[in-house]
């Protein structure tokens, strides 16, 4: 069978295996995601995965690649993702052997967990790269979730490991670190007065699971990227929040598959995939204008009632969109650390937009932009609006440290940028391609 061929392969050297793989991909093309026989069964059906060690330059295959066969490649790597047999290959099982002290310090760390200057990286390492695992489990105790909803304490965990390693550790930026410190947000921000006040545990639950999920499966490149490529993805989603709905509906294939809520009610277990649905989806950034309007005319008004369900339900959606882009908002140290990452990624797409003459996006150009201009392009246009809103609704003092920290890290890039440039450059104008509805709310700064 071909699951035989494949292990016969798997034992030569990896440059042959490399070409062998490219080999298959090029006459078996699509079909052996479609039929997979031979094949251990996986639980999830699909994977947008794109392994860029097969588009490295360095790499040792080297078939020439028409966009045709980047598609190809791509259903390929989809394939190669949800083979149990591959991923024991090249996927280090992280075991949850760990260090005593290690485990200690990480231990220690999790009682000041709703800090803001909270390290992530740190407790990453302290938890051998479990963060992700670790805090929120920790969460959902220290929120009651587990004793109120009655949770399987092995079910949650299995469901959180799950979680974790259908994000792919290989992205610099959408990985497991940055969905553990977007919950590790999304807790600083439930702890809010006017949020713990009102908020119930049902509230609480789903925005902690989506929280973790809300990026699960990323691919590492974005939405135009996957439209170009003709990715499945893309045209299952019809082009709109086609990312956004792949971390959804997975987060929901793996809620179901834990049977972590199987002794609730369908109509519970429903809703709260329909409401898990609309906090993820409120992260596509390409809709910010919307919200950031709604929120703004609902502060305006000065009409939200949080004892109202709908308008709590609308606060957490605008909570998980701070948390989710609260990068700049961290402490310098915390902050550059993200920026350097999420550049990396962005990058990395245009080095192999410019290989397979897609059409380099905006951002992701390693010749033009620099991390400079693109952080200072993101905190003017879419991080200072999002933040000044939200400090409007919540003044606490959280809201002026993240507000504080966001001023110290844009002055930190200017002088960055006027370092490399002799001064005059501006904000990346990028991000006015982007979404330009965002930016009347912010005079542009010069
Ligand atoms: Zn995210």
């Amino acid at each position: 069978s071909l699951c035989f061929l494949l292990c016969s392969f798997a034992f030569l050297s990896l440059p042959l295996f490399h070409t062998f793989i490219s080999l298959l991909t090029l006459f078996l093309g699509d079909v052996r995601v479609r039929s997979r026989a031979g094949f251990e069964t996986e639980r999830r059906g699909s994977h947008p995965y794109i392994d860029f060690r097969i588009f490295h330059s360095n790499s040792e295959i080297e078939v020439s690649v028409s966009a045709r066969n980047v598609r190809r490649l791509l259903s390929f790597q989809r394939y190669l993702r949800s083979s149990r047999f591959f991923r024991g290959i090249t996927v280090p099982n992280s075991s949850n052997i760990l260090d005593d002290d290690y485990n200690g310090q990480a231990k220690c760390m999790l009682e000041k967990v709703g800090n803001w200057n909270f390290d992530i990286f740190l407790f990453d390492r302290l938890t051998n790269g479990n963060s992700l695992v670790s805090l929120t489990f920790h969460l959902f105790n220290l929120h009651g979730l587990i004793e109120h909803f009655q949770l399987d304490t092995m079910k949650l965990r299995r469901f959180l490991v799950m979680v974790q390693e259908d994000y792919h550790s290989q992205n610099p930026y959408h990985n497991a670190v940055h969905a553990a410190d977007v919950t590790q947000a999304m807790h600083c921000y439930l702890k809010e007065p006017k949020l713990s006040e009102s908020l119930t545990p049902w509230d609480v639950l789903l925005s902690l699971i989506a929280a973790a999920t809300h990026d699960l499966d990323h691919p590492g490149v974005n939405q135009p990227f996957l439209i170009k490529t003709n990715h499945y993805l893309a045209t299952l989603y019809k082009n709109t929040s086609v990312l956004e709905n792949h971390h959804w509906r997975s987060a929901v294939g793996l809620l179901r598959e834990s049977g972590l809520f199987a002794h609730m009610s369908l109509e519970n277990r429903q809703l709260m995939e329909s409401q898990i649905g609309d906090l993820i989806l409120a992260t596509d950034i390409s809709q910010q204008n919307e919200y950031l309007s709604m929120f703004r005319s609902h502060l305006d008004r000065g009409d939200l009632c949080l004892e109202d369900a709908n308008h709590r339900h609308f606060i957490l959606q605008m909570a998980l969109k701070c948390a989710d882009i609260c990068n700049p908002c961290r402490t310098w140290e915390l902050s550059k650390q993200w920026s350097e990452k999420v550049t990396e990624e962005f990058f990395h797409q245009g080095d192999i937009e410019k290989k397979y003459h897609l059409g380099v996006s905006p951002l992701c150009d390693r010749q033009t932009e620099t991390i400079a201009n693109i952080q200072i392009g993101f905190m003017t246009y879419l991080v200072e609006p999002l933040f000044a809103e939200w400090a409007r609704f919540s003044n606490t003092r959280l809201s002026q440290t993240m507000l504080g920290h966001l001023g110290l890290n844009k002055a930190s890039w200017k002088g960055v940028q006027r370092e490399q440039s002799g001064g005059g450059e501006d904000a990346d104008p990028a991000f006015e391609e982007m979404d330009s509805d965002i930016l009347p709310q912010e005079p542009r700064l010069s």
